[in-house]
């Protein structure tokens, strides 16, 4: 596996294997990878010749820079278990190669960016749209691998591509759980043994809500109330989110009478969790 650290130097090794007329796979993360990331690198080998990961922890998307500090991370082991995978390449850029003096562009994805997580982290999907179009232009990648554990991201990600003409395919896959439900995320790492055991009420609250939708319940006001009283069981939770909304526009619904995204947010703790599923 080749580390690469500069932007040049990433956009040569691209440049080149296109010559070859290779394909490139690629998987954006912020390291601390757990099997939801593994999950994402094992399919991009499926798709493309090369596989590139990075990891870059970008400050551009983190509101609260405490969270930023406070971000999880383990180079050591990442670059093992990307090795184990038979990974091309790890592109591993410092913040200044990234942001240098003098920066000032952004990309902004206007609709898609404000509900759910974008009302209560402002300027976290300006963050992200930014370093993935930046991602692109430096590992020119012929498609590009997301997780639905960040679902309104893998929106914002899809509209940026189409609105913004990058010849790119997004491929978004399934949320990787642990045994007892928890979603995977390297969060999940500042989580007390107590506080993991109450952030199962999140996983819960999803399945319950599925199974009323198959039970024939149609009505998202009875559907949220109980998911908000599952997740207001234990004191320990703070819900900052949970709501019904379509799955491309992400506008809220009254009614469920197709595919709907169910996207929660809580607080455990210090610590704050998403997850979400579609209702059938
Ligand atoms: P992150 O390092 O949190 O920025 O995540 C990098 C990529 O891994 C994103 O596309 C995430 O959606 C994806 N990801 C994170 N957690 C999971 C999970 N539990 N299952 C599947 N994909 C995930």
């Amino acid at each position: 596996m080749q580390i690469i650290q500069t932007v040049r130097e990433m956009q040569h090794w691209s440049e080149d294997r296109r010559l070859e007329r290779k394909t490139v796979a690629f998987v954006p993360t912020m390291g601390f990878l757990h099997e939801g990331h593994l999950s994402l690198v094992r399919e991009a080998k499926n798709r493309g010749d090369v596989v590139v990961v990075s990891i870059f922890v970008n400050p551009m998307q983190f509101n609260q820079s405490s969270d930023f500090d406070k971000y999880p991370r383990n180079e050591a082991q990442d670059e093992r278990a990307l090795k184990e995978l038979d990974t091309d390449v790890l592109f591993m850029p410092p913040p200044a190669e990234i942001y240098p003096d003098g920066y000032q562009s952004a990309v902004e994805v206007e609709q898609v960016s404000q509900p759910l997580c974008g009302a209560f982290r402002p300027g976290h999907f300006r963050g992200v749209a930014t370093v993935v179009a930046k991602l692109f232009n430096m590992v020119k990648p012929h498609c590009a691998l997301f997780g639905e554990k960040d679902f309104q991201q893998c929106v914002v990600i899809k509209r940026m591509v189409r609105d913004l003409n990058f010849d790119i395919d997004i491929v978004s896959l399934p949320t990787v759980r642990e045994d007892d439900g928890l979603a995977m995320s390297s969060r999940n790492a500042r989580l007390s043994a107590a506080e993991r055991e109450t952030s199962l009420c999140v996983s819960r609250a999803l399945t319950a809500a599925q199974e009323l939708v198959s039970g024939g319940q149609t009505s998202a006001a009875v559907i949220l109330q109980s998911v908000q009283q599952i997740l207001t069981q234990n004191a320990e939770v703070r819900v900052e989110y949970a709501s019904l909304c379509h799955p491309e526009t992400l506008e809220e619904v009254e009614l469920i009478s197709g595919p709907t995204l169910l996207a929660i947010a809580v607080w455990v703790g210090e610590v704050r969790l998403i997850d979400n599923c579609v209702l059938h």
